[in-house]
């Protein structure tokens, strides 16, 4: 009888610390008070820089924050600034991802592009000494492959589709900030250079500079954290958004996509990310984050200044003390 209950109490552990759909989630006052005492730690953290290779990035007030949880069913909780739109950036590369998988099957992103991590910055300079193997769809180089593997027979068909596919996710119609659109294109001398070399490798599947302003375009795309929340919770929902209803890709594919986070999404900074905080996630340089607890919701983050690694401090910090609390790492419960 005792060993019953040691081995039931020892299962159910088990399946909290897997953070499988059968745990139980934490009653809404709990999952408030948790969003709103990381807010509240973080709020006066004044560590970092907003980005400033894209110059308009340095206009964003750099003391916003925002944090908010969105569960599969779309249940919000929310501390702070979650209605302020900024440009989503890099958060919007799983999803893009998301929609050539959805398209053309998950093996296209591996053999046209790569799943490995490169451990280096998304950015960075080294990297294109790799680009030509190894890549993934979370770096630069491989996200403007991606858009370029979007079936579309014109520039405004793969934008279109693009701006639509993020939209199906967020559960509303997003526009372009088109601001940031010209700061940053107006700018864009690395990645027009990562667009061209990828070109001539053969690993780029349009018009590279076709690809490079929808890929643009895709990074301005305006979003607030709650946004950022229910894209994450459409991912934590097996693809189908809580809000709308509607499937957004196919359930089957959302591990594989998970994965690429869990392994890209923090650049890098990905391996200290999963060593501390345990879940698949995905930074941008506007200052937002999403992280994903598989089956269950998604915690988001919105706050401009960012680490050496171009990744929101504060955002960063409270998405890993929420995950810590409620003991949802992926590989079991991290320790607070
Ligand atoms: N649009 C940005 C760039 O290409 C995205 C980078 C990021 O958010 N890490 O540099």
């Amino acid at each position: 009888m005792k060993q019953t209950a040691i081995m039931v109490a020892a299962l159910s552990a088990l399946t909290l610390g897997c953070a499988s759909v059968n745990a139980k989630d934490p009653a809404p006052r709990d999952f408030q008070r948790i969003v709103d005492s990381a807010h509240a730690r973080y709020k006066d953290l004044k560590d970092g820089k907003n980005a400033d290779y894209i110059p308009i990035l340095t206009e964003t007030p750099s003391d916003l924050f925002g944090v908010v949880i969105v569960t599969r069913d779309g249940k919000v909780y929310s501390a702070g600034d979650v209605d302020y739109a900024f440009s989503i950036q890099s958060v919007s590369k799983p999803f893009t991802a998301a929609l050539v998988m959805t398209e053309q099957g998950p093996g296209v992103l591996r053999d046209k592009i790569g799943v490995e991590p490169t451990g280096l910055a998304f950015n960075s300079k080294l990297a294109l000494a790799v680009y030509e193997n190894s890549q993934n769809p979370l770096v630069n180089a491989g996200a403007i492959a991606a858009v370029s593997l979007v079936k579309a027979s014109s520039e405004q068909e793969r934008w279109k589709k693009v701006q639509q596919n993020l939209s199906d996710f967020a559960g509303r119609q997003l526009g372009v900030l088109e601001k940031v659109y010209d700061s940053e294109y107006s700018t864009a001398f690395g990645n027009r250079g990562i667009a061209n070399l990828l070109f001539n490798w053969g690993r780029l599947y349009s018009d590279p500079e076709e690809a490079l302003r929808v890929y643009t375009r895709q990074c301005s795309v305006g979003v607030t954290a709650k946004d950022l929340g229910l894209m994450g919770a459409t991912l934590a929902n097996g693809g189908v958004n809580p809000l709308t209803k509607r499937r957004v890709m196919p359930a089957e594919h959302v591990p594989e996509l998970l994965a690429v986070m869990a392994t890209a999404g923090f650049y890098d900074e990905s391996g200290e990310w999963m060593y501390t905080a345990g879940l698949p996630a995905k930074t941008g340089v506007g200052g937002g984050i999403v992280a994903v607890v598989p089956g269950r919701f998604a915690i988001a983050a919105f706050s401009p200044r960012l680490n050496e690694a171009g990744n929101s401090v504060r955002s960063l910090n409270a998405i890993r003390d929420i995950a810590g609390e409620l003991g949802v790492g992926v590989f079991g419960a991290n320790p607070k």
